[in-house]
């Protein structure tokens, strides 16, 4: 039997949350539904953060109303404390997505918070998680490097990991925040992960070519989920130049040919990168889109 991934669909959250243009809720919608009928298993789907914040991801809860669902399709969303978690709970979502940095710098810049009080929210969503009957993802952000401490330590992660594993999460998650690892690191970190018997998964950005094969790296280490984005939406925030997630048509076009079973309808998914093309007025990162599936579909 061919291995299994779950390929969640960040687009509509992470992709958009770093672009320039603000979507209608109504919009947002439209564009998890087209997913959810490609045959996407998982979407992250809305943010619930302070809207004047971050204008992109305004109306979360009008984004969860206007989904026609899809029995079977995870729809998660996004969280950064408690308060966050309890409208996601309240608009209906399947499952909770709490990030938080690896790194004090970052994780005060992002999430006004020293580690420790994040872990502790972290603690408290996956316990309040499980009472309500929901997934709880916990994700370590700039798991590989940092744009203000520069490499990090692959024990400080581990250590971190640790720390979520024993919080009963129903998976834990590496993100490669801005897009500067490299598949032997990868490799050997999500290994390591994987040991603490937590479903591991990995978030890759392109921003430096190297997001396909740390996505490759980290199925081979044991990883089950992978993060990407339609028509590889999303930049990279701390290089305003450079593009951001991995391609979800990419993706599903290597794991393919690679003898994975994505669930994914490859020509369908293309149909939504092109119809976002419109949408958005311009050419997206996502190559596959642009030069088609072969053998032709
Ligand atoms: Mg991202």
């Amino acid at each position: 039997m061919p291995p299994r991934v779950a390929i969640y669909d960040v687009g509509p959250r992470d992709g958009l949350q770093n672009e320039p243009e603000v979507l209608r809720p109504e919009v947002r919608a439209d564009l998890v539904d087209r997913l959810a009928r490609a045959g996407l298993p998982a979407l992250e789907v809305a943010s619930f953060v302070d809207a004047r914040r971050v204008p992109q991801m305004g109306g979360a809860e009008e984004v969860v109303e206007a989904l026609e669902r899809v029995d079977g399709v995870v729809y998660a969303g996004l969280a950064l404390n408690e308060r966050g978690y309890e409208r996601l709970v309240a608009a209906g979502l399947d499952e909770v997505r709490f990030a938080f940095g690896a790194t004090e710098s970052f994780n005060r810049r992002n999430q006004n918070a020293s580690v420790d009080e994040s872990l502790a929210s972290a603690a408290r969503i996956a316990e309040r998680a499980r009472g309500d009957g929901i997934r709880a993802t916990l994700n370590i952000s700039v798991a590989f490097g940092c744009p203000f401490e520069g490499p990090v330590e692959e024990s400080r992660v581990l250590e971190l990991a640790e720390k979520l594993a024993a919080m009963e999460a129903d998976e834990i998650l590496l993100a490669d925040t801005i897009g500067v690892a490299v598949p032997t690191q990868v490799r050997r970190l999500v290994a390591r992960v994987s040991e603490l018997g937590v479903p591991v998964g990995g978030h890759f950005h392109n921003t430096r070519n190297t997001g396909y094969a740390n996505a490759l790296a980290a199925l081979e280490a044991g990883a089950t989920v992978l993060d990407a984005s339609v028509g590889g939406l999303g930049g990279c925030p701390f290089a305003p130049r450079a593009t951001g997630n991995i391609a979800t048509e990419d993706l599903v076009y290597v794991l393919e040919g690679e003898g994975h079973d994505t669930g994914v309808d490859l020509a369908a998914l293309i149909e939504v990168s092109k119809w976002l093309e419109g949408v958005l007025g311009r050419s997206l990162e996502g190559q596959v889109y642009r030069a088609g599936p072969f053998p032709a579909l």
